[in-house]
């Protein structure tokens, strides 16, 4: 199974394990567009996105750890993704690397599990703005679209915030032979949070990396005791303070076998 992408050339090297996609995006991180206004002072700094295999290999079952967390971890602080065998939902934030199961419940993830996708960047703020008044989901995407205007390149989101509904979910294990990603979520199970602090750990990627992995918004969370969490589905928040870092790399490391 080989994807058909553009730049098709860069992922037909037999046996490579390692892809670099050296991105020819400049930052040109312009502080307009947040309500608050403050641009932070890293704003020049370069920001690398690594991510472990394609959205488009997970959605067809290829749930085989293929890298470690400890591996992981050298790349980034900051990140979502699964763990081996799609167990949970995997969420990175200030360096630690929790997995949350289907009991909705947040574990410290070993060092020497492994994980068949995620991606991570090593995470600070470029841009910071404020909503203060409650959004529906909807309307809190609207607006981080309005704080940073989309471009060709990813964008890593964190948000700190007061959220009166959280919905999330998490995925069991699944047992080979593996069930693609759609036929695995009809086995999700959902959680409704209410009135909880809690932070957003997501990104959104552009409609030109379509496959690589999803265009648009990915939400994971995790509650401010850091118990709970999981893939978000639905929030309505407010008091939220939003952080985000576009990014102007990305490498892509690909399994070393073919699915
Ligand atoms: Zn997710």
């Amino acid at each position: 199974l080989v994807p058909r992408y553009g730049a098709g050339k860069l992922f037909s090297v037999q046996g490579a394990i390692e892809l670099r996609i050296i991105a020819l995006w400049l930052a040109l991180l312009a502080a307009s567009g947040f309500s608050s206004g403050e641009a932070a002072a890293q704003e020049s700094g370069k920001a690398l996105l690594h991510q472990i295999a394609t959205m488009w290999a997970l959605k067809r079952g290829a749930y085989d750890g293929v890298t470690t967390f400890k591996d992981l971890r050298k790349h980034g602080d900051f990140g979502i993704g699964t763990v081996d065998g799609l167990d949970g939902e995997m969420v990175a934030l200030d360096g630690h690397f929790y997995q949350v199961k289907t009991d909705g419940k947040a574990y410290r993830i070993d060092d020497a599990a492994t994980t068949p996708f995620a991606m991570v960047v090593r995470f600070k703020v470029a841009k910071r703005g404020a909503l203060d008044r409650p959004h529906d989901m909807k309307a809190f995407m609207a607006e981080l679209d309005r704080m940073v205007p989309i471009e060709d390149r990813p964008v890593a989101f964190r948000v700190e915030g007061d959220f009166s509904a959280l919905k999330v979910r998490s995925v069991p294990k699944q047992t080979k032979p593996y069930p693609d990603l759609a036929t695995a979520l009809k086995n999700q199970t959902v959680f409704e949070l209410e009135h909880v602090k809690a932070t957003l750990v997501g990104f959104r990627f552009p409609e030109s990396m379509e496959g690589v992995n999803t265009a648009g918004y990915h939400f994971h969370c995790l509650t401010e005791d850091r118990t709970k969490g999981g893939h978000v589905l639905d929030f309505d928040a407010k008091n939220a303070q939003v952080d985000a870092l576009p990014c102007s790399d990305f490498f892509l490391r690909l399994p070393s076998s073919p699915q």
